[in-house]
C-alpha cells in the first residue's frame, strides 16, 4: 500500500475482517482504511434507530465524534414480504437474544409455518459515510430472495441457511465470491463509492 500515508484515514465502525476486507476491496483507492479497533475506539454502540440508515449514520458519527476522523458504518437484515418487513431492524435479535442465529431461523420458520411458496424477501444494508464538515452520504443495498421451508447449506451466517438467492442457492451454499460480489453490503458500498464520485465530478 504504497498510497496509504498519503491517503485521508477512514474508520470503519466494525473490527469485522470480513467487513473490512470489504470496504477496503472498493473504497481501498480512495481511503485508508482502519478498523474501529485500531483506531483506538473501543464501545459496543447502541442501535436504537428504527431503520437501517439511522442505526448505520448512529455508529459512523459515533466513531468520527470519538476520532475526529471520517467514519463509514453498516447496518443489515432481512426483510419479509409476508411479515410486513420483519424481523428488519430487529435481524440478529429477531428471537429476543442478540446473535442467535439458530433460535432466529427457527423462529422466521415457525412465523412463516402458514404462507405458500414464494415467501419473498430481501437482505438489506445502509452504509454510512460521514466525513467533518461535510454532508453524510447514506446509501442502501439490496439482494432479493425468497425464504425456503428447511436450512441448505453449511456456510455463511444468520439467516443464510434459508435465503435462497438469484443463483437458486442459498446464501449458505455459495462461494464467499459469489456472496461478496451480490450481497447488499457490496451493492451498498458501492452506491456510496457512486455518490463519491459524482461529489467529485
Ligand atoms: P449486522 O448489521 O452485521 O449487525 O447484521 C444484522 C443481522 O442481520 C445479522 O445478525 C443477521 O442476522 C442478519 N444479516 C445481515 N446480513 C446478513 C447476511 O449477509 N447473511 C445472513 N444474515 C445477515
Amino acid at each position: 500500500m504504497e498510497n496509504a500515508n498519503v491517503l485521508e484515514r477512514l474508520i470503519v465502525a466494525s473490527n469485522n475482517k470480513n467487513k473490512l476486507r470489504e470496504f477496503d476491496a472498493i473504497l481501498g483507492h480512495l481511503y485508508q482504511i482502519v478498523s474501529m479497533r485500531d483506531a483506538g475506539v473501543d464501545a459496543d454502540i447502541e442501535e436504537d434507530g428504527v431503520t437501517f440508515e439511522d442505526n448505520a449514520l448512529i455508529k459512523a458519527q459515533y466513531v468520527m465524534d470519538q476520532t475526529g476522523c471520517a467514519a463509514i458504518a453498516d447496518d443489515s437484515g432481512l426483510e419479509v414480504d409476508a411479515l410486513g418487513g420483519a424481523p428488519g431492524v430487529y435481524s440478529a435479535r429477531y428471537c429476543g437474544r442478540h446473535g442467535d442465529d439458530e433460535a432466529n431461523n427457527d423462529l422466521l420458520l415457525e412465523n412463516l409455518k402458514d404462507v405458500p411458496a414464494p415467501r419473498t424477501g430481501r437482505y438489506v444494508a445502509a452504509i454510512a459515510l460521514v466525513r467533518p464538515g461535510k454532508e453524510p452520504i447514506v446509501r442502501r443495498g439490496t439482494c432479493d430472495g425468497e425464504i425456503l421451508f428447511a436450512r441448505r447449506g453449511q456456510g455463511g451466517f444468520g439467516y443464510d441457511p434459508l435465503f435462497q438467492c438469484e443463483t437458486g442457492e442459498t446464501f449458505a451454499e455459495v462461494s464467499m465470491e459469489t456472496k461478496n460480489a451480490i450481497s447488499h453490503r457490496k451493492r451498498g458500498i458501492v452506491a456510496v463509492l457512486n455518490a463519491l464520485s459524482e461529489e467529485q465530478a
